[in-house]
């Protein structure tokens, strides 16, 4: 069974996880544990650490599980 899509949104990103991609590999949380978290609900917390930092730890998810979007990808999703 296909499990759904989450999106985690911030201002400055917007994260989303395909729990039918990942792995389990514990990449994203033994790096980046103040957003990554699967002790938590909601397991990511977009406010835990900055774009960037965010950014550069969905990079190595090894799966593609984790992906994210910059407000700046997307002009369109900026509030005016
Ligand atoms: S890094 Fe990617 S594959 Fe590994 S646990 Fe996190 S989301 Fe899953």
């Amino acid at each position: 069974m296909t499990k759904r899509r989450q999106t985690y949104e911030a201002p400055d990103i917007t994260v989303t996880f395909d729990p039918d991609l990942c792995i389990h590999s514990g990449v994203c949380v033994r790096g980046l544990r103040a957003v990554f978290d699967v002790e938590k609900r909601p397991w990511v917390n977009v406010e835990g650490a900055s774009a960037e930092a965010i950014a550069e730890q969905i990079k190595r998810c090894p799966s593609g599980a984790l992906s994210y979007e910059l407000p700046e990808d997307n002009p369109t999703a900026r509030t005016p």
